[in-house]
């Protein structure tokens, strides 16, 4: 990947819209101290997702944002477009904007993207914000003094497999996301189940207690019919008296 020309906007020190051209050859920045070369530098590792404050030079990602003058107020957001060439000669415009309060917002040749696709086409081009090929104030002298980590990470850069590595954190990530999704749901199944399982167990103590007071009712059913066939047989009796009485009571008259 070649870069072809950077454009800041409110960025630090660049409060007026800047340009920075990449011409064929070696491009040289020269100027005074304090006129902002570093910041050119941090304006392309900042285009390329950095997440990092402190490796800004600052306290929050929100100075970035210039602060403002005695004669100039600050800006509300600073803007930073870099365009670049793939390996394949086609055109990559990247673009980072934070406004204050707002956070940042990335476009990819025009289209709004997340920090990690960025991320991830600079990490394809064996290139980004951490990448050992911006070579910022006192980074010699840290290679030289590198740990084997950070001298492993330099080397899978050079062999161009760092967007695996981006790759696998995104899967894993993904694969983890997955898994909590799936004991959440096993957990939503189950508190379902159990639910349903007490609403039964209370519909059958419900519908034991009727079959309770249901034979309680016919028990009491029957003895009130045993008592009245009862009485019926004495009123039998009493009407055979009665009649054999009346018979002879005719006969006597
Ligand atoms: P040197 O040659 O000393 O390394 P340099 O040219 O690299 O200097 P930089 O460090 O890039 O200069 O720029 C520092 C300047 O940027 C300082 O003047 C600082 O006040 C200014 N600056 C940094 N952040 C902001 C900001 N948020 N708003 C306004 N100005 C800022």
């Amino acid at each position: 990947m070649e870069i072809r020309r950077l454009r800041l906007s409110g960025f630090k020190s660049f409060v007026e819209p800047a340009e920075l051209r990449v011409e064929p050859g070696l491009t040289g920045v020269v100027g005074p101290n304090g006129c902002g070369k570093s910041n050119l530098l941090e304006a392309i590792r900042w285009v390329m997702g950095e997440t990092s404050a402190k490796s800004m030079r600052s306290g929050g990602m929100e100075d970035v944002i210039f602060a403002g003058t005695e004669q100039r107020p600050p800006r509300q957001f600073a803007e930073v477009v870099l365009h670049a060439e793939d390996d394949n000669q086609e055109e990559l415009v990247v673009t980072r904007r934070i406004e204050r309060g707002a956070g940042s917002a990335y476009r990819v040749n025009g289209n709004d993207v997340r920090a990690k696709d960025v991320a991830l086409a600079f990490a394809d081009a064996a290139t980004g914000a951490h990448s050992p090929a911006l070579v910022s104030q006192g980074k010699i002298a840290h290679m030289i003094a590198a740990k084997p980590v950070e001298r492993r990470q330099m080397l899978e850069e050079a062999a161009g497999i760092a967007g695996l590595h981006v790759r696998r954190k995104d899967a894993e990530s993904k694969l983890r996301s997955t898994e909590n999704n799936l004991s959440r749901l096993v957990f939503a199944r189950w508190r379902d189940a159990a639910a349903s399982a007490d609403a039964a167990r209370k519909a059958a103590i419900e519908a034991e207690r009727a079959v309770e007071s249901a034979k309680e009712r016919a028990g009491e059913t029957e003895t009130a019919q045993r008592e009245a066939a009862e009485k019926l047989a004495d009123a039998r009796d009493a009407l055979v008296a009665a009649r054999t009485d009346a018979g002879a009571q005719e006969q006597r008259l």
